[in-house]
């Protein structure tokens, strides 16, 4: 588990003035990786750290040979178009290099005038996802939001029995994780309405985002090894927003009784900056459950994880309706809720017990958590909870309302770490918009 230094310091300032501001997500104590280029270019995809409005390029530190030793190595690896290969290298390398740009990047630094000549503005660059996605799970760790979705279909009995026993998961698609930015086109599939005779194919009509967090592993295990709690952290590069569009119709339809399928597959976007487990290590709380409900096994036990494994983020989902963008009205919030509160399983108990049978993780694959709802109904995740199944549309502030996501609609992720005595930071921004249908 991350330990804090002299990287966290609350007093460190930056000579990226930008990065000074109270209100910025990139801080110098923050130091998120991405994969970027100009903007309408033909530039080679390369790693890049956000420092307030700017982006420092790894290819150019590589090139200028700005960092030597461990933390040298660490940027050539990161100059490559995707991040595996740095994801790879493990906590010591990472944290050299953290250690490396936080001291090059300080007010005063010697190496400011080597640097400036590699920062890019963030408004000139555009995007791709940061790391080849050899695998990809998501997991259900949301308690409220499996109880609230399992209210809307068993209102007796919403939770299953298996659920405060086992972090429940399903593999995923790699192939269809599209980067922040990156619009997609309203599905479609089988749906079954409900006094049909038979299923029609058509555009799905319950488009829905779901709020999670992604975890991006780093350094993997081999096939039959376990990763025990005490280590499970050592193998996690970061967290990332991430949003799991569902078409609820056809999910309805198709889930029983292997799960989802192609309700699920035809677009997740992460953002495309990387928040490294090292910047958020102020940001831990214990984990506990509430009195009665069952201990963890021992496997998905440890000190570590009782005394810091939740980590505390802010979440928002905001909506912005073509009515309100050609109005010029802003995205409006619609959801809030915190990923410590949402969570009933821990990043190292989902990594954990991911690898007890013995299956592999590689350095890029992702874990979703599932969707963060809090436990209030203004804090669901998803618009299936916000509008108890479709039943009760939500109503913006200029009057459109919706059960669920209409073409044109742009749906964006915000995620946001405050504590006292330390510098907040965020997650940038995961946004997308919904195109209409081919068909
Ligand atoms: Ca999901």
């Amino acid at each position: 588990m991350s330990t804090l230094n002299e990287t966290h310091d609350p007093f460190l300032r930056s000579w990226v003035e930008s990065a000074n501001r109270e209100d910025t997500d990139f801080p110098i104590q923050n130091l998120p990786f991405a994969v970027f280029r100009r903007q309408d270019s033909a530039e080679a995809w390369r790693g890049g750290v956000a420092i307030g409005d700017q982006i420092v390029d790894l290819a150019a530190v590589a090139a200028r040979g700005v960092f030597s030793g461990e933390a040298g190595l660490a940027v050539q690896a990161g100059a490559q178009d995707r991040l595996n290969v740095l994801m790879a290298m493990g906590l010591v390398v990472w944290a050299a290099l953290r250690l490396a740009l936080s001291r090059g990047l300080r007010e005063g630094s010697v190496q400011q005038s080597a640097l400036q000549a590699c920062l890019v503005p963030q408004a000139q660059a555009e995007f791709d996802v940061p790391v080849r996605v050899g695998d990809y799970t998501d997991f259900y760790v949301g308690i409220h939001h499996a109880t609230s979705v399992g209210k809307l279909f068993r209102p007796d009995s919403p939770l299953l029995a298996n659920y405060k026993w086992v972090p429940i998961g399903y593999h995923g698609r790699a192939s269809t994780i599209v980067v922040s930015g990156q619009p997609f086109r309203r599905p479609q599939g089988q749906l079954m309405a409900p006094d049909a005779a038979q299923p029609v194919l058509a555009p799905t009509k319950r488009l829905d985002f779901e709020l999670e967090l992604g975890v991006f592993i780093g350094k993997g295990n081999a096939v039959g090894q376990p990763i025990a709690m005490s280590d499970a952290e050592s193998h996690v590069f970061g967290l990332t927003l991430f949003n799991d569009w569902s078409a609820r119709d056809v999910q309805a339809w198709e889930y029983q009784p292997l799960g989802p399928f192609l309700s699920k597959n035809f677009a997740s976007t992460v953002s495309p900056w990387i928040v490294t487990m090292d910047a958020l290590a102020p940001f831990r709380r214990p984990f506990a459950r509430v009195d009665g409900d069952p201990d963890p096994l021992p496997y998905l036990d440890s000190p570590d994880n009782r005394a810091a494994g939740a980590i505390d983020i802010a979440l928002e989902v905001l909506l912005q309706t073509p009515k309100m963008r050609k109005t010029g009205k802003p995205a409006q919030c619609i959801s809030r809720s915190r990923f410590a509160d949402a969570a009933y399983w821990t990043v190292a108990q989902m990594v954990t017990h991911h690898t007890v049978n013995g299956c592999a993780l590689s350095s890029g694959d992702l874990l979703g958590t599932g969707t963060l709802s809090g436990a209030r109904p203004e804090e669901a995740g998803s618009l299936l909870e916000l509008t108890h199944g479709g039943k009760k549309p939500i109503t913006l502030p200029n009057g459109d309302q919706r059960t669920f996501l209409e073409d044109g609609d742009i749906v964006t992720l915000t995620g946001r770490c405050h504590k006292a005595g330390f510098k907040p930071l965020g997650f940038g921004l995961c946004t997308a918009e919904v195109l209409p249908s081919v068909v």
